[in-house]
């Protein structure tokens, strides 16, 4: 009997899966369940391009429905997965049916965490994770309004760069006691702290939200910080991070530590269950145990699994790697910067470039370049082949980059 696969979830990693699988020809059957109304698509644009305008709806889609007709993959848009029967090898769905499997996926993502405060639920206060959430937004800004960002992560910062160039006054709240704590190294931030602030957006680190402001319709007014200062504002955005959707796995008695435990061949602790993209927890020889919110991790650990269900031998040793747009800058990051001993500035042939080289114990961890794809490209192959280049020639900017090693 042919193989029948269940995917849940249909975020990049279940389109990117679907891809890889059919590549070599697949002659079993899948089914794919997805909460949201959508084929798979790309979420990066959400805060940048597509919520600005400039990119159409339909280039966010990964493939056509097309794909999925040609490859009879049944999708199964609007129905979320319940509950995993291990014993029966059946999924629950939130349509009341049960659907059976020989192999299951999970890539079921994550989810905004939400703001706590008093006010959190106000007309105004938006998150922005799904095509839904960037309409809503898109359709609601105008030139000359205010807002506030909450969080200066990588959502916040893209929020704020849209925001600015659709002719918006931004602050960003930030918590931490500087942005992109979490993701770079503290020089890197400081560099897009000053990329910010030269595009006019007020930033306010180590600063806490002490309530959402609203009015009597129930519409968001503005941010009083705690300490007591209120920033007016016309929309807020809440960008603090997301949660690992892993709760029917941990229902199942799968392994789960914030994440779905998989190994390097994409298998969860249960043989016949695989996980990938943000959802799934994996051990890294150099960064050790990790979960990984891109879109690096969702394409190429999605075809692990889809290489592991096919019978080939596979292994997942990635180089993280992560990029922004910003303005006119390029943000490139390859490696993980957590931990790291030394950094070394290089400088970029034009102004307002440059990378950041992060060392721990001597050894390359991460490279983190500003509008500067040459050192990104050389710092992410190096990376790859295990290689060090000399901290000195790195801050030497008359040797060429290519020249280093
Ligand atoms: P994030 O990277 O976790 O950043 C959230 C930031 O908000 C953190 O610095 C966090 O600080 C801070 N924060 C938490 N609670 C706060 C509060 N109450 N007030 C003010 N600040 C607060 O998450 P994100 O920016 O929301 O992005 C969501 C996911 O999408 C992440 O996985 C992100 O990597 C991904 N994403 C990636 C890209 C890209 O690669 N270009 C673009 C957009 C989104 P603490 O860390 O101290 O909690």
């Amino acid at each position: 009997m042919s193989q029948r696969i269940v995917i849940v979830g249909a975020g990049h990693a279940a389109g990117e899966f679907c891809a890889a699988l059919m590549q070599d020809g697949f002659d079993g059957s899948i089914t794919l369940f997805g909460d949201e109304p959508h084929l798979p698509y790309q979420r990066p644009p959400l805060s940048k391009a597509y919520l600005t305008g400039e990119m159409d709806r339909d280039r966010l889609f990964l493939r056509g429905a097309d794909f999925y007709e040609t490859h009879a993959i049944a999708l199964k848009p609007n129905v979320s997965v319940t509950a995993i029967n291990r014993g029966t090898k059946t999924v629950t769905t939130s349509d009341g049916s049960e659907e059976p499997y020989d192999t299951l996926v999970l890539m079921t993502g994550a989810r905004v965490r939400h703001l706590s405060c008093p006010g959190a639920d106000l007309g105004g206060v938006r998150y922005v994770r799904s095509i839904a959430d960037a309409d809503a937004l898109g359709a609601a800004l105008e030139p000359g309004q205010t807002m506030v960002v909450i969080g200066g992560g990588y959502i916040g910062l893209e929020v704020a760069a849209s925001a600015r160039k659709l002719g918006l006054a931004v602050s960003v709240v930030e918590m931490a006691p500087r942005l992109l704590a979490r993701v770079a190294s503290a020089e890197f931030s400081s560099d897009v702290h000053d990329l910010h602030t030269a595009n006019g957006v007020s930033i306010l680190c180590e600063t806490g939200v002490a309530e959402i402001t609203g009015n009597g319709d129930g519409q968001v007014t503005g941010v009083r910080l705690a300490d007591k200062t209120v920033l007016d504002a016309h929309h807020v955005v809440v960008g603090i991070g997301v949660m690992a959707n892993e709760e029917i796995a941990t229902q199942a008695g799968l392994k789960t530590n914030n994440g779905i435990l998989v190994d390097a061949a994409g298998r969860t602790s249960d043989p016949s269950i695989f996980a990938a993209g943000d959802v799934a927890r994996f051990d890294h020889k150099l960064y050790g145990s990790i979960r990984l919110e891109s879109v690096q991790n969702a394409v190429e650990q999605a075809k692990i699994c889809a290489d592991t269900i096919r019978g080939t031998t596979a292994s997942y040793d990635p180089v993280p790697w992560f990029w922004s747009d910003q303005y006119d800058a390029k943000i490139q990051l390859a490696g993980l910067s957590a931990g790291y001993d030394r950094a070394v500035r290089r400088a970029g042939k034009r102004p307002g470039s440059g990378s950041i080289w992060l060392y721990r114990e001597g050894a390359l961890i991460a490279v983190e370049a500003l509008s500067d794809a040459p050192a990104y490209m050389m710092g992410k192959r190096w990376l790859e082949e295990g290689q060090s280049p000399d901290p000195e020639r790195i801050a030497d900017t008359d040797i060429k980059i290519k020249d280093v090693v």
